[in-house]
């Protein structure tokens, strides 16, 4: 009776509620799934952030509303860690705007900056939200593919100067989702050179940038010559904290840009709940030990599966950042097929990669979710199956 209106139906249906609904077909006929599908941290929020929260929350002056650009002293806190993490300065009044997560601020970035003739770069396979964002603005997206011979580094050069030109603004990932890749300084600046000659905005999403192995250390998009000038860098504590359900990230960055983001914010949403900034502040400045802990906790689980695949003749290399597994599908499959095939045969949850766009096709993407003696299963079974 009532019609959708045109922007929804241009968005592909959302893959992870998609997924979830096979998961709970399969959960009904009485199946024991090892869920390595959606990337969920599995880990507990460190007790502190807990009892911050606690405390913040018993008291009445945060039960109004908060401030729409985030408390100064949350921004602060962000702003400090990041002059302690990457080494670059920010003005806590003026680059950094606190978000509802990250993906809120991902998602509404477009209608601040995008008209229905400007083009969006994005990269493909990726975070569907880049993609969603740039439909409900209105613009038109331009993927970059993603290549396993380029690294899964978009290839600049393979751009047309036309798209180029009406470009406003361009998406990166790294640590990337869903293909684990990292970028490094050449790549960056690259980035920027482009940005600053087609006057892009480039909104680095760095969701994964503690979760990181081997010791590596990932870098800011800002910590590089006249980046502040054309770009912003998403920030999430969901990952890195273990804080998926809490709502709370922020972005950093060029001000005019945070400025424009912040106006749409102001008419659409009120801000975050200031038990949870306070939560937040606990983590940003205390928290660097649980950070590390969990790190320790992937990496083991990281080469449990790694070693499993690559023993049943997989061809994979171990992923340095983030807690995605990809890798290319047997023959005879494509992304959908063999995800199927796993969760039919072997009880495993994946995610297919052309979920993440059609350069994910003959891919998968695996999480590091789980604990080591259900990834020990999930490689008993693979076993089983792959034979
Ligand atoms: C998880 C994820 C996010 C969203 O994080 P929130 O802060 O929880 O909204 C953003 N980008 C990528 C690539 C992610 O995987």
């Amino acid at each position: 009776m009532f019609k959708l209106a045109d922007r929804l139906n241009q968005l592909p249906p959302y893959l992870f509620a998609e997924l979830d609904k096979m998961k709970q077909q399969a959960k009904a006929k009485g199946v024991d799934i090892i869920d390595l599908g959606v990337g969920d941290p599995d880990l507990p929020t460190p007790k502190p952030i807990i009892e911050r929260l606690y405390q913040a929350a018993k008291a009445a002056e945060n039960h109004r509303y908060p401030s729409y650009t985030g408390m100064l002293q949350f921004r602060t806190a962000a702003a400090d860690w990041c002059e302690r993490r990457f080494g670059i300065r920010l003005n806590p009044q003026t680059e950094v705007l606190s978000l509802i997560g990250s993906k809120e601020g991902i998602a509404h970035i477009p209608l601040a900056f995008v008209n229905p003739v400007d083009v969006v770069l994005a990269p493909n396979p990726g975070y569907p939200v880049y993609h969603a964002s740039t439909v409900l603005a209105g613009g038109e997206i331009y993927s970059m593919p993603l290549l396993r011979e380029n690294g899964y580094l978009p290839d600049f050069s393979a751009i047309d100067e036309r798209i180029l030109k009406r470009a406003k603004l361009m998406f990166l990932n790294y640590p990337n989702n869903p293909t684990a890749a990292v970028a490094d300084e050449q790549f960056f600046k690259a980035a920027i050179l482009l940005a600053h000659k087609y006057n892009i905005i480039i909104c680095h999403d760095a969701a994964y940038s503690e979760i990181a192995y081997d010791g590596y250390k990932v870098p800011s998009i800002l910590q590089y010559d006249g980046a502040k000038e054309v770009a912003v860098e998403f920030h999430s504590l969901s990952k890195t904290f273990n804080m998926t359900g809490w709502r709370i990230g922020f972005v950093v960055g060029n001000k005019e840009v945070i400025s424009g983001l912040g106006q749409v914010k102001t008419n659409v949403d009120s801000g975050i709940f200031q038990a949870v900034q306070y939560a937040g502040i606990e983590a940003l400045s205390n928290q660097a030990t649980a950070v590390e802990e969990s790190i320790a906790i992937y990496q083991k689980r990281r080469d449990v599966l790694v070693d499993g695949l690559q023993k049943l003749g997989i061809k994979l290399e171990k992923p340095q950042a983030a807690f995605y597994v990809w890798f290319e599908v047997p023959e005879g499959y494509d992304s959908t097929g063999f995800t199927a095939h796993l969760l039919k045969e072997a009880g495993i949850m994946t995610t297919p990669g052309v979920g993440f766009g059609e350069y994910g096709e003959g891919y998968v993407r695996m999480t590091l979710t789980v604990d080591v003696d259900r990834l020990h299963e999930a490689v008993g079974r693979l076993e089983t199956v792959l034979k």
